[in-house]
């Protein structure tokens, strides 16, 4: 139904747009029958973990999708991360952005490493190599780069930064899973990467993740390190903890992979779907994907500035009151969240592009749970919203003043 007047929209009272929730991440599953039949052969063999024919054949698969030497399924990509940065020696300072999920940080503190939180990019969100040389200090000992929104770091910076300074580069590459750099896959960069499989991110093994890397010496350390450190039935060579995929994760893996090109098609065509319908709308900025690369278009990022006469926040009312499930990424940023806020309380003096990113990113609904007319009607909401700024705002002002 289309809104006629400020007050037909449902945060003031009228019928909302969607009669169910349109969520971000709602999660791209693969043929269901299937995924059946791979739970029935593994409940039939009764192997249901400890590097099971599931997990084995997922990590082969997936080492060839992405013409990468090692890789090694995990329980999640927290855990792969925090793997990854013992097996690679991280210790004292490492430098990460601050506009990112909070787990790329607590993956570091949680082993009393210290984040050293760097800015980004204000076109692409990604860390910025002249800031991050100038973060370097006796204490550095690597660099995590953020992959954010599957937009592939500026990897040639990063990689000569790391290399004259003696640092270990890792990439968190939660998002980025299916995407390339130069045609060249994301899991080849640095010096290990890490893909998470939580059931919001593009490919899905429930929750799952894993670690990526062409070095033969750290995968065998991270594999080790995700098995408690045995290297046979009685006998264990190292401390580690328990970063093992089950075989029912690895079941849902391996039906998702044969759905990766519906998954994908579907997003870009959602992608398009907004781009089109957003392109007349002031002060909305969408972030634009290389098309020549591989990509997910897992995420929809828009930018809301000033020019927009509304601000990011009543938008996200606007839609929720609506059923469209809008999220504030990275909201209010990981230095601005316990513990680093304590830790660091003026880390955003150095930050101001994630400061405003911070204020002005929505992340809108996707995935093959959404379709083109969901889209259209989402487009149309956000254009009355932004054509009608001032008005919801002065209505929303008032109602407040006569709530108090
Ligand atoms: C999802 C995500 C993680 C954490 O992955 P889990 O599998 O949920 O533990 C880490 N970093 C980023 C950027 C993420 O988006």
């Amino acid at each position: 139904m289309t809104k006629q007047f400020v007050t037909d929209l449902a945060v003031f009272g009228g019928p909302p747009a969607f009669t169910e929730v349109l969520h971000v991440g709602r999660p791209n599953i693969g043929d269901r029958d299937r995924l059946l039949a791979r739970i029935d052969e593994m409940l039939d063999r009764r192997w249901l973990t400890n590097h099971g024919p599931f997990v084995a054949e997922l990590e082969a698969k997936l080492a060839a999708f992405l013409g990468v030497k090692h890789v090694i399924a995990m329980c999640n990509g927290t855990v792969a991360l925090e793997i990854a940065a013992r097996a690679l020696g991280l210790n004292g300072e490492v430098i990460v952005p601050a506009f990112t999920f909070v787990a790329t940080a607590h993956a570091l503190q949680w082993q009393e490493i210290t984040p050293v939180f760097c800015d980004v990019d204000p076109q692409t969100h990604l860390l910025d190599p002249a800031r991050v040389e100038a973060m370097i200090t006796p204490r550095t000992s690597g660099i995590v780069g953020v992959h954010l929104w599957g937009q592939p770091c500026n990897v040639d910076a990063l990689a000569e930064i790391a290399q004259r300074r003696g640092l270990r580069l890792l990439y968190d590459a939660a998002h980025a899973f299916a995407c390339s750099r130069d045609q060249r896959m994301i899991g080849n960069f640095g010096d290990a990467e890490v893909f998470s499989f939580h059931a919001t991110k593009f490919f899905n093994t429930f929750e799952g993740g894993a670690v990526a890397t062409n070095d033969d010496d750290l995968a065998q350390r991270i594999r080790l390190m995700q098995n408690f450190g045995f290297t046979g039935l009685d006998t264990v060579v190292y401390i580690g903890v328990n970063g093992k995929m089950s075989e029912v994760s690895a079941a849902m893996g391996l039906t998702g992979l044969e759905g990766l090109d519906t998954f994908v098609a579907a997003n870009r065509r959602n992608y398009d779907c907004y781009a089109a319908a957003l392109a007349g709308v002031p002060g909305l900025r969408m972030l634009r994907y290389d098309r020549q690369e591989h990509q997910n278009y897992q995420y929809i990022v828009l930018e809301v500035d000033e020019a927009a006469g509304i601000s990011r926040d009543v938008l996200v009312r606007v839609l929720h009151a609506e059923n469209v499930r809008a999220r504030r990424y990275f909201y209010p940023g990981v230095h601005r969240m316990e513990p680093y806020r304590s830790y660091f309380p003026h880390a955003g003096l150095l930050l101001p592009v994630t400061e405003r990113l911070a204020g002005q990113v929505l992340v809108l609904p996707t995935g093959t749970a959404v379709s083109p007319d969901d889209i259209a009607q989402i487009a149309q909401l956000i254009a009355f919203a932004v054509a009608n700024g001032p008005a919801i705002s002065r209505e929303l002002n008032r109602l407040e003043k006569s709530a108090a």
